[in-house]
């Protein structure tokens, strides 16, 4: 999508701190970190949020799984633990509408972080 900040990370417009690249997915550190790791985990196909997940996006979620396991082990919070968060909707406070995975830790995270 055209006006999607995402995309046009994933696209080179817009610079990134790249951790991980394949060929379904990128990850790459959060502009503004709550903790001493956070990545966010992204498809390259532009989806909306986890509600706009289709029958035909399996290959997609996989990946991102499994991206995630690599992005922990570079990253060295594998050992360790961290947290997956994905926002969803206003209540969740979603304000990047490509579909993303946070991935937090290097501290011990409480529920309300
Ligand atoms: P969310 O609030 O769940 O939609 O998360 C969006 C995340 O994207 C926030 O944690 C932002 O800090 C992060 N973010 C926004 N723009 C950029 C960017 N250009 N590079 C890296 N992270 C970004």
């Amino acid at each position: 999508m055209s006006d999607c900040i995402f995309c046009k990370i994933i696209a080179g417009e817009i610079p990134s701190k790249k951790i991980y690249e394949d060929d379904h997915v990128y990850a790459f550190h959060d502009i503004n970190p709550i903790a001493p790791v956070h990545a966010l985990v992204i498809p390259k196909k532009h989806i909306q949020s986890i509600l706009h997940i289709s029958q035909d996006d399996g290959e997609h979620v996989h990946k991102i799984h499994l991206a995630i396991q690599e992005v922990a082990k570079i990253l060295g919070v594998a050992e360790s633990g961290f947290r997956v968060i994905t926002n969803t909707g206003e209540h969740g406070q979603q304000t990047v509408f490509h579909i993303h995975y946070h991935v937090i830790g290097g501290r011990q995270l409480k529920w309300d972080m």
